[in-house]
């Protein structure tokens, strides 16, 4: 039979401003209603802890008034365990909410045993919640103006480059042919003459002319001269790809065709193909005195018999007036 009970202790009333002093934070104890129920008189349960009935909870003790309001704000799970703290707003302020249970004797021996009640911490971060957002736009400004030039610049130095891959093209390709113009076959001839001088190695010229191209564009205009024209550059251009040899627009109506490595046996070869390419383009060409469709006759030359570029050109260009006087659309 219980005839009293001895309560030898410290009160939560005392201790938590002196935990709260300590850490600049709020505090509270709050108990469990069953556990409540369960160990004191009944008596004692109105006399003490009467203030909020309604709750699973009642509040032992608080460091501050705040505590109702902090209660309203966050969800308390079953077993009062949180792992994380919870930012709650009230009147305009932002709370950093944190709570942890409690044991009694029993339960630190039972663990099947729920927690005697948990204790809840909070504090007011609004001024540091505020700092962070503030410098947190203020980063994000930065970022986008730090972006939008890094992204201006890349735009201009792509536009620059554009530009001038643009103009690089322009000053090295042929306006109407699209093929190399003459400045880039004087700068290159005179390379491969190197090179092939160096590696030991024959180097061919093909020099192409169209036969009674005058003719032609009195017969039939100058705008189908001009397509006529880009014509037979698609077939240097095919020839010259296929066998890697640089095609080039020298002039007019004239074409050349450097290949390195090449023999003349060789470049004679591929200087027939040409002939035929264009020939086989059947663009009529009723005023020509040696066929009914256009026709190019063509010079060929190697460095194995030539020295320098300027004499490679010249034996090149000699064979294509020995080709119109043996009666053009031929090789020579
Ligand atoms: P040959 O068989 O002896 O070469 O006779 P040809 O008429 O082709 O020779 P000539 O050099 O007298 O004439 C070349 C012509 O090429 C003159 C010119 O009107 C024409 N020509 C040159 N460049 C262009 C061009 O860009 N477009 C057009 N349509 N014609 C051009
Ligand atoms: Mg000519
Ligand atoms: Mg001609």
């Amino acid at each position: 039979t219980y005839v009293g009970a001895v309560e030898v202790g410290t009160s939560f009333k005392q201790m938590l401003p002196l935990f709260s002093n300590s850490f600049k934070v709020d505090s509270a104890v709050l108990l469990s209603k069953q556990l409540v129920k369960d160990r004191m008189w009944p008596k004692f349960i109105n006399a003490y802890f009467n203030k909020n009935p309604d709750n699973d909870y009642y509040i032992e003790a608080s460091s501050s008034k705040k505590i109702k309001a902090m209660l309203a704000s966050i969800h308390v799970n079953k077993n009062y365990v949180t792992s994380e703290s919870t930012i709650i707003e009230k009147d305009n302020k932002k709370y950093s909410t944190y709570y942890f249970p409690i044991f009694d004797y029993q339960a630190t021996k039972d663990k099947r045993l729920p927690p005697a009640g948990f204790v809840l911490i909070w504090e007011d971060v609004s001024a540091m919640i505020n700092a962070f957002q503030r410098s947190f736009i203020i980063n994000i400004i930065f970022s986008l103006v730090a972006f939008l030039c890094i992204e201006m610049c890349l735009l201009w130095v792509l536009n620059r480059e554009n530009k001038l891959s643009i103009a690089e093209r322009q000053a090295t390709l042929d306006g109407l042919t699209g093929l190399y113009n003459r400045r880039f076959y004087d700068l290159s001839i005179e390379n491969s003459v190197k090179r092939s001088k160096q590696n030991k190695e024959p180097l061919a010229l093909i020099i192409c002319d169209i036969d009674f191209f005058k003719r032609f564009n009195d017969t039939y205009g100058h705008a189908v001269g001009d397509q006529a024209l880009r014509q037979v550059a698609k077939v240097m251009k095919g020839i010259a790809k296929k066998y890697t040899g640089i095609a080039a627009r020298y002039g007019g109506e004239e074409f050349v065709i450097v290949l390195s490595n090449t023999p003349l046996d060789v470049a004679s070869r591929i200087a027939e193909k040409l002939r035929e390419g264009v020939e086989s383009l059947n663009i009529p060409h009723q005023s020509s005195s040696v066929s009914t469709c256009l026709t190019i006759s063509l010079g060929v030359s190697c460095s194995q018999n030539a020295p320098d570029e300027k004499s490679i050109f010249e034996m090149a260009d000699a064979n294509l007036y020995l080709a119109k006087e043996f009666g053009r659309n031929r090789v020579e």
